[in-house]
């Protein structure tokens, strides 16, 4: 007879017998029996810039049936986010794009076609808006997912073969602000640290910041510090990472440019300055100083909301503390102020001497998975390798190391994404080409980019999943394979190449975006340009030798095997390097000494920590390097630069209509921008809201009679979004935030933008709530 307990504890049965685990080979312990994998691979995570390195476990046909995180990779030592283990999840979704698909009549249905017939019209149509508008009347936007090979190819196909010059890349949306302030402060657009510097500050100050959700792993490495860090966060939100900070500095909606002016003019006045640096490293200082006279405590109160007692205790923190290192990323760089935002947190580094040592560094966390890629070879703002389309000697060094005609290189840069759009919006550009990004959910003012891309003759979008936002508007839909199903490298935020792997077979006739890359150019009739871009590899090889000579030069590294068994490289990484692995001596770059110097080692630091494991070192800790430890920087003179301007007001103010203070942001770490991917996993739909959520003030919501959980609508001057209330204290009265992974959400945000980045300002903009009805 069957017992009562029984009934709730079988002790036999297929759930009981998947819970038994059994030895597996590869160090991995022990799995159950339907998950022993017949081997595994290595590769790097491909949602964020964090770069964290995987286990992927093959069954006997050399599928992937399982990941675990690698726990020798130097950047994440065995540990992943959500994102991570559950990166395999989104290949198998049921709305893939497996065949290329095309709208023979407008607002018709999309329809299947073969890959010949979607190249003709590819080709067919692109040359036709040419002929009939000029050569730069196509463009095409694109992302910082996809490997540096195939963003590379792309960039080159467009503009050296197919003549294009109008493109962009998603990149413009997270990273372009810390590309030109990194260029214009320092001569190249060079993040100076190693994660290591995470573990070895004495204090971290985090501006616009909050790791614990957007780069869980590089806060994991803030919990191995040992050295007992202050921990600030200057953001208006108290967000998960300030209510774990040692000081939170709640301040106003972008007011950072004129709160980081008062630390420096109290840096200034206490002496707290490193004269001898700033003489010997630096140009500007004095002007910087005159300039941040009038920025005093009773402006940072009356502008940034920050009370004196609390700016004074940030400034003890950065004066007393020996290793100081500032961290930012999208509170800082989505800001109609960005670029001098992020100077103003690289000039409190330079001026207190916290660059180039352990644990310091004006360091700007990147946001996707391969965005400093793009930043050096998306072939948009930057010609290949950094180099700069402007400058006759740069176009002819890049078009010999390509073997083509130098005149085939454009002479400027091209237009920046919201310039592309306007351009679209005008009639000037007729034909868009989008690769891997969902510009009708994440660009800003939604209602208004929906109409223009409406506008289009053609568009056509390169994607994974036939169901996007934007995928639902194009005339041809080009499916390709995702992360996992092709190879190729990333470059992640401290400057790490990584490799990514083929472990899974690509659905239907979804190609790599290499492969289409090259069919294109067939097509196009420029194939012989591209000859020598034979595979990813080939390609990886013709851009070491792009870098040579640059700061970011990384022809030491040998092929995909060197990057493989050495847990990634960081940049730079010169022939001169490669030669000497192994060898004792520290890599250094191209005028500048970057080696790892053990000197300043704290073993205290490090203790409990795992080292490499199979991975070895070429010195000690020489995988993990910062630059600028000889003070000089990739200027002309070698000097770091202090820029600095006046701030400037909101773009939108509140008033009696739109009387609160909107920010958006990331809502978790189980979801990933416009979700995509991530809304794929069912593991990751329960670890995050899947309705939009607003998060409203106390005071706020009883004024505006709205109780917790109750349906909202929030509406501003370009749209509206409806949501449920969470009434909190986590933001301040007069704001309120919304995750920026829900379509909606981007109806409101404002089309304001950087003067110096084009990077738009998502974080602040005037809107109103209502109840909706009870
Ligand atoms: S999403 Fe980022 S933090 Fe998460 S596993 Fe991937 S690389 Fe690591």
């Amino acid at each position: 007879m069957t017992s009562f307990a029984n009934l709730v504890r079988a002790e036999s049965g297929p759930m009981t017998a998947d819970m038994v685990l059994h030895p597996a080979d590869f160090g991995l312990g022990r799995v159950p029996a339907r998950l022993l994998p017949s081997a595994t691979a290595k590769t790097v995570c491909g949602y964020c810039s964090t770069g964290c390195g995987l286990n992927v476990h093959l069954n006997s046909a050399g599928e992937a049936m399982n990941l675990t995180a690698d726990p020798a990779y130097p950047v994440n030592l065995g540990m992943a986010c959500p994102k991570g283990w559950e990166s395999l999840t989104p290949l198998a979704a049921s709305d893939r794009a497996t065949t290329p698909l095309y709208r023979t009549v407008r607002d018709g249905a999309l329809e299947p076609v073969s890959w010949p017939d979607a190249l003709r019209h590819f080709t067919d149509r692109f040359k036709a808006i040419q002929e009939k508008h000029g050569p730069e009347s196509i463009g095409f936007l694109s992302t910082g997912q996809i490997v540096v090979e195939e963003m590379a190819l792309l960039g080159a196909l467009f503009k050296f073969g197919m003549g294009g010059v109008h493109c962009d890349s998603n990149t413009r949306q997270c990273m372009a602000t810390a590309h030109v302030a990194y260029k214009q402060s320092f001569g190249f657009d060079a993040p100076p640290y190693t994660y290591r510097d995470f573990e070895e500050s004495d204090a971290l100050i985090f501006v616009g910041a909050n790791p614990c959700i957007a780069h869980p792993i590089l806060w994991q490495r803030v919990m191995m510090n040992r050295r007992s860090p202050e921990i600030v966060v200057i953001d208006p939100r108290s967000t998960e990472t300030a209510q774990a900070a040692t000081l939170h500095v709640a301040l106003q909606p972008k007011s950072d440019l004129t709160l980081l002016y008062g630390i420096a003019r109290e840096l200034i006045a206490r002496g707290a300055v490193k004269t001898d640096f700033i003489a010997a490293n630096t140009t500007g200082f004095g002007q910087f100083a005159t300039f941040v006279r009038e920025f005093d405590l009773a402006r940072v109160r009356t502008e940034a909301g920050v009370p004196e007692a609390t700016l004074r205790r940030l400034v003890d923190i950065i004066a007393s503390r020996k290793r100081v290192s500032f961290w930012w990323t999208m509170g800082v760089n989505q800001s109609h102020q960005a670029t001098r935002t992020a100077q103003a947190i690289i000039n409190l580094a330079l001026m207190t001497g916290n660059i180039g040592r352990p644990g310091t560094g004006a360091n700007s966390i990147t946001g996707q998975c391969n965005a400093m890629g793009s930043r050096l070879f998306g072939n948009a703002t930057s010609l290949l390798g950094g180099y700069d389309f402007a400058t006759p000697s740069h176009r002819r060094h890049v078009a010999g190391v390509l073997g083509i005609e130098s005149a085939k290189i454009p002479a400027q840069p091209g237009y920046a994404y919201d310039e592309i759009l306007a351009a679209v919006d005008r009639g000037e550009i007729r034909g868009l080409w989008i690769i891997a990004t969902n510009t009708a959910h994440s660009w800003v003012e939604q209602n208004k980019t929906r109409e223009i891309l409406r506008k289009l003759d053609f568009l056509v979008v390169q994607e994974m999943y036939a169901t996007t936002e934007t995928a639902q508007l194009a005339d041809l839909v080009l499916p390709a394979a995702g992360w996992g199903e092709k190879d190729g490298v990333l470059i992640n935020s401290e400057r790490r190449l990584g490799l990514i792997r083929k472990v899974a077979r690509a659905p239907g006739q979804a190609l790599s975006d290499f492969a289409i890359f090259k069919l294109i150019a067939d097509a196009w009739g420029c194939g012989s340009m591209f000859e020598r871009w034979s595979s990813p590899e080939a390609a990886f090889q013709i851009l070491k030798e792009v870098s040579r000579g640059q700061p970011c030069d990384f022809s030491g590294i040998r092929n995909y095997a060197h990057l493989e068994s050495s847990g990634g490289i960081q940049w730079p990484f010169t022939e001169h390097d490669g030669q000497n692995e192994g060898r004792g001596s520290s890599p250094s770059g191209p005028g500048l000494k970057t080696g790892f110097d053990p000197k300043h080692q704290d073993h205290t630091a490090t203790q409990g920590r795992p080292e490499f494991g199979p991975y070895p070192p070429t010195n000690e800790h020489a995988n993990e390097r910062r630059l600028f430890e000889d003070g000089r920087f990739f200027t002309a003179d070698g000097r770091a630069r202090f820029i600095f301007d006046p701030p400037r007001p909101l773009p939108e103010v509140c008033d009696r209509e739109y009387p609160l203070q909107l920010m958006t942001g990331r809502g978790s770490s189980a979801q990933w921008h416009t979700g995509s991917r991530t809304n794929k996993s069912a593991v990751l739909r329960k670890l995050a809201p899947t309705v939009l959520t607003l998060e409203i003030n106390p005071s706020d919501a009883e004024w505006l009679k709205i109780r917790h959980g109750e349906r909202v609508r929030v509406r501003s001057r370009r749209g509206t979004a409806d949501a449920v209330a969470v009434v909190t204290q986590t933001v301040q009265r007069g704001h309120v935030f919304l995750p920026m992974h829900f379509e909606e959400v981007n109806r409101l945000t404002i089309a304001a933008f950087d003067p110096h980045s084009r990077q738009p300002a998502y974080k602040a903009c005037a809107v109103a709530v209502e109840r909706l009805s009870r």
